[in-house]
């Protein structure tokens, strides 16, 4: 029997968001392995064993991913979203890069899936319209130091951002510092979007502008989203307005 690792997206959260691509290879496989929480979101059935882990032993869970297809095993690795935007794809490659040389013959595909930033986008309008960066705001993997200059030469470039994990329990203040440094380089009603837990029952999408924006706007179930000197909203009487960046930068 030969074995296989699929690296798969999981989407935002609702199953319609999940593509059919990633429903097949779960359906075809003998074990899933992923964070608790993502595991959580996956059916059991004979023949199936899922192995939950911690968040933060994305290293160790690729090496056992790994080592169970060597064995022979069909090996689904899931992740929420897309399993390229931080998250468990490239933690697989790193595994394979500096373990065993087997592990490079093993068949491993990478199965896309909706990001986070893309499905927030799609409940306000067309607000990455134009050209967008996405920035982790966790200063686990980087210094902040790091994350301060690309939130500065993002601006400057007048990319719309979006900003994954920006406030945890353990990062209470960080997000209140990002915040104050749009203040000081956006224009002050740039529009900045909190979408938080988008495509789940939880769903909350706060439209609000640089000046006004507030730390405890977001959590670790929010993916900001920050428009470019561009982006603007469309008033609608009664209802949330729709936001969005125009395809064209000279109108
Ligand atoms: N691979 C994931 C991102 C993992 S990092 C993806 O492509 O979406 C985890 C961060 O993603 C969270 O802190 C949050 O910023 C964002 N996120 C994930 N799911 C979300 C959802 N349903 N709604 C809002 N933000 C989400």
């Amino acid at each position: 029997m030969t074995g296989w690792v699929k690296i798969a997206g999981l989407g935002p959260g609702c199953e319609d968001q999940i593509t059919p691509e990633v429903n097949y290879a779960l359906s075809q496989s003998t074990d899933v392995i992923g964070y608790n929480a993502y595991i959580a979101r996956i059916k059991s059935r004979d023949g199936l064993t899922l192995h939950a882990s911690d968040n933060r032993v994305e290293l160790e869970r690729a090496k056992e991913a790994l080592k169970i297809a060597a064995d022979g095993g069909k090996v689904v690795v899931v992740s929420s979203g897309d399993p390229g935007v931080f998250a468990m794809a490239s933690a697989i490659f790193e595994a394979v890069e500096k373990g065993p040389l087997e592990w490079r013959n093993l068949q491993i595909d990478v199965l896309p899936g909706i990001t986070a930033m893309l499905a927030a986008a799609a409940r306000v309008g067309a607000p990455l319209g134009h050209d967008f960066c996405a920035i982790n705001l966790s200063d686990n993997l980087k210094p902040w130091s790091m994350i301060e200059k690309r939130i500065r030469l993002a601006v400057e470039g007048d990319f719309a951002m979006g900003f994954y994990n920006p406030r945890s329990k353990a990062r209470p203040d960080q997000f209140g510092i990002a915040l104050s440094i749009l203040r000081q380089i956006c224009g002050k009603n740039t529009p900045i979007i909190f979408a938080h837990a988008v495509s789940t029952p939880f769903e909350k999408i706060q439209i609000s502008n640089v000046k006004a924006a507030l730390p405890e706007m977001a959590d670790m179930r929010t993916v900001v989203l920050v428009g470019t000197s561009r982006t603007r909203l469309i008033d609608r009487a009664g209802q949330t307005p729709y936001v969005y960046t125009p395809r064209s930068w000279l109108i």
